[in-house]
């Protein structure tokens, strides 16, 4: 009888353990390395992790967990957190990577939301452990990374166990992972991901046009395992047997001498991370780390970081994306006419977000009617919106869809796409600045002003204005020692932006409010300035 199907090709269910099955039998021998919190150092392999995560699985069937059921980790970048991301999903449970920065409240909601019933915790973060337990009444199992003195030890929970396991199949739409994101107001909300488009996604980061990953690459990705699944890099960097170094503390110095030492060829982190790299090289005497390629996102990357990173011979991968996202939506990486480039134009071009990688589709819409969609010309700029097998399509226990009808997210991202397909964020929709019915990018203004020598960071939001509705007023941290004036800034920025974008006033401030994932809180800065009147 003939085969209703017609295709002849092998069914293959997308689950993460083919992943670490791929990298423990392809790259078995390659290294894990961690830098721990009391300095010391430990060696693993793609081998050993797989062993571990098949030991973890069966200490937590020992529990008595079930597939489904929810692992909390509230953990640095370590070899032992990157064992349960792949534990807890080889025996079909669901890792929730909790963000240790968050507010005691965020931090109730999430657990007691996500219902985790298993708690692996460092050492470090034992006093949110104790001033939380009793909030956290679904914890059945607290389990401590490093020593045994509050909860048993990692190693000898998994220890007892020997290792001989199946992994749990089921369908690959199953969940393997939970992020909560917590940049919008109200309550967190929690980000499911499949075990298929996790898999997908990490085979779209691997690529050229993203990762750009081969056996040979060394990653010590400071973009911490609980921000948007580390970008998706513990996938990518298993499926190309990657070295990893990880580094359970985000010490400058300690990070520069992991670099150095163990040949580390590529990086990731958020803006604020390279800044503090620089910084510590300065203020040492020190020359960048030769790093390969360095991937920044989670906020736009500074012309003056870039072109630093271009000098030092450093690729820079300029990526954007969200926890809804999985989070790669685009990278920016050396175009097919980069080498015709000047190092003004490369770090022009950087300095936008990248393009989409395949699997993402990406449009803007009309601020005003939300579904216009906008010419892709370079000027005009609206809401962004994105669709794709790894873009959210509900929250975690959501009556309602996220995505409209036609299937587009709204990012709450403001950008210009550009014929070529580079996207050019502007701004996020609750930031842009409304002057005479005029759009002001803050983010424009803030990446204008870094590029000052004697700011350090700058954050810009609107003020009411009688006559203009909003006008922007610029916050800026200096740089320790240096002489600036407000005057010396708007000289600054004179040249660089249209002349009523000027801001109506810079103040300088001794800091500037920052979210759990380590990006500017416009939300806080506008309520510290709450009574703030334009003069
Ligand atoms: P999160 O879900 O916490 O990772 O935050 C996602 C948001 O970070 C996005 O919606 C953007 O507003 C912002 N973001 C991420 N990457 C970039 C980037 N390369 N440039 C500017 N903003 C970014």
């Amino acid at each position: 009888m003939a085969n209703a199907r017609l295709g002849a090709m092998q069914d293959w269910t997308m689950r993460v353990t083919a992943v670490i099955d791929h990298a423990a039998r392809e790259a078995g021998e390659r290294e894990i390395v961690t830098r721990w919190a009391d300095g010391s150092i430990t060696r693993t392999n793609w081998a050993g992790i797989r062993k571990d995560a098949c030991k973890m699985a069966q200490a937590l069937q020992r529990l008595g967990l079930r597939p489904g059921d929810k692992v909390a980790s509230l953990a640095m970048n370590h070899s032992r957190h990157l064992v349960s991301w792949y534990g807890v999903a080889g025996m079909g449970g669901v890792l929730h990577t909790v963000n240790p920065r968050l507010f005691d409240d965020q931090l109730d909601y999430i657990v007691n939301h996500a219902e985790d019933r298993v708690l692996c915790y460092d050492a470090a973060f034992q006093p949110i452990v104790d001033r939380m337990k009793d909030r956290w009444p679904t914890v059945e199992h607290y389990i401590c990374y490093d020593s045994g003195d509050h909860a048993p030890a990692f190693e000898d929970w998994i220890g007892s166990e020997d290792g001989d396991f199946e992994w749990v199949t089921g369908p690959e739409n199953d969940p393997c992972m939970i992020c909560y994101t917590s940049g919008t107001t109200g309550n967190p909300k929690g980000v499911q991901y499949e075990h298929r488009s996790t898999v997908l996604h990490a085979m779209a980061g691997l690529q050229p046009a993203a990762f750009n990953f081969s056996s040979a690459s060394v990653m010590l990705p400071v973009v911490p395992m609980f921000h948007a699944a580390s970008w998706g890099l513990p996938y990518a960097g298993a499926m190309a047997g990657i070295k990893f170094v990880f580094s359970a503390v985000n010490d400058p110095a300690v990070l520069h001498d992991l670099m150095i030492g163990e040949g580390v060829t590529d990086s990731a982190g958020v803006p604020t991370v390279w800044l503090a790299h620089f910084q510590y090289c300065d203020a040492n005497g020190l020359d960048l780390p030769p790093l390969k390629a360095a991937t920044i996102g989670g906020s736009a990357a500074p012309k003056f970081m870039i072109e630093r990173l271009l000098k030092n011979g450093t690729r820079v991968q300029h990526a954007w994306g969200m926890t809804e996202t999985s989070p790669i939506g685009t990278v920016g990486g050396p175009t097919w006419d980069w080498d015709s480039l000047s190092l003004e134009e490369k770090v022009e071009k950087t300095a936008m977000q990248g393009r989409p990688i395949f699997g993402v589709q990406l449009r803007t819409v009309d601020l005003a009617d939300m579904t216009t969609e906008l010419p892709r010309d370079g000027k005009t700029s609206g809401a962004l919106q994105i669709r794709g097998p790894w873009i959210i399509k509900r929250y975690f226990k959501a009556e309602a869809d996220a995505v409209g009808n036609d299937g587009w997210f709204d990012t709450g991202d403001v950008g210009i796409i550009h014929p070529d397909g580079t996207l050019q964020l502007t701004d996020r929709t609750k930031d842009v600045i409304k002057s005479g019915g005029e759009w002001i990018s803050s983010v424009e203004l803030e990446n204008a002003a870094c590029g000052h020598p004697g700011v350090a960071e700058a954050a810009c939001i609107g003020i009411f204005h009688p006559k203009w509705d909003e006008r922007p007023v610029l916050f800026v941290v200096k740089k320790a020692g240096a002489e600036v004036t407000s005057e010396d800034i708007l000289e600054h920025l004179k040249p660089q932006i249209a002349k009523w974008w000027m801001p109506d006033a810079v103040e300088f401030v001794d800091d500037i409010p920052h979210t759990a994932t380590g990006k500017i809180s416009k939300k806080d800065l506008r309520e510290r300035f709450r009574d703030y009147a334009l003069g």
